[in-house]
């Protein structure tokens, strides 16, 4: 808590903090991950988990013009355009063009947390996803998600077995631990996690 104290005051250069101005053309991508935990504290900010090195992007951009401030995983953004609040913080990213962001290189205790246990569940999810296959699906058969119940109509992926689920509620379940690398119908493990 401290170190948020110290980056508003006279101080603020010395603890790590520095300026980067992103200006986003049309539609590109910003290039950049942050991730933030929905019950931490407001002040927590957000923190930069990978940066996209997507051809045209506002972060790209600017990290070829300022080698010595670079936008870069690990760092945490206290401010978006003056705004400090998670919710504000991240409106401003989907909403504005013009960034004004503050950075910061020092985590604290929480903010790491937040770092690598995004870190965990982004690998978790990667793995998952090389595991089951997408497929086409008949929209007059009325097959049900054996997770959710809801009919399997859309976003359908396979596991290895030939049990069906939708995507998304698979990948969740797949990927929130490693006692659930099993399909949930009828319990064959998956080789997911290494
Ligand atoms: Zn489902
Ligand atoms: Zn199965």
């Amino acid at each position: 808590m401290k170190l948020f104290g110290c980056l508003r005051s006279p101080l603020f250069g010395s603890t790590g903090g520095f300026r980067v101005s992103l200006d986003r053309v049309g539609d590109e991508p910003i290039g950049m991950v942050a991730t933030y935990c929905p019950s931490a504290p407001q002040s927590q900010g957000l923190v930069i988990r990978d940066v996209t090195a997507d051809e045209g992007s506002a972060i790209l951009r600017w990290n070829q013009r300022h080698p010595k401030r670079q936008v870069r995983p690990g760092l945490a953004i206290l401010e978006v355009n003056g705004c400090c609040s998670t919710a504000e913080m991240l409106r401003e990213v989907k909403d504005s063009n013009c960034l004004e962001l503050l950075l910061c290189e020092h985590l604290t205790p929480l903010q790491s947390e937040i770092l690598s246990s995004s870190r965990r569940r982004s690998k978790a999810i990667a793995a998952v996803e090389a595991v089951i296959q997408e497929i086409e699906v008949d929209t007059e058969v009325t097959e049900q998600c054996a997770i959710c119940y809801e009919d399997l109509t859309m976003q359908v992926i396979q596991l290895p077995c030939g049990h069906c689920f939708h995507k998304s509620c698979a990948t969740k379940w797949l990927a929130s631990c490693k006692a659930h690398q099993r399909c949930p119908l009828c319990n064959q493990k998956l080789e997911i996690y290494t």
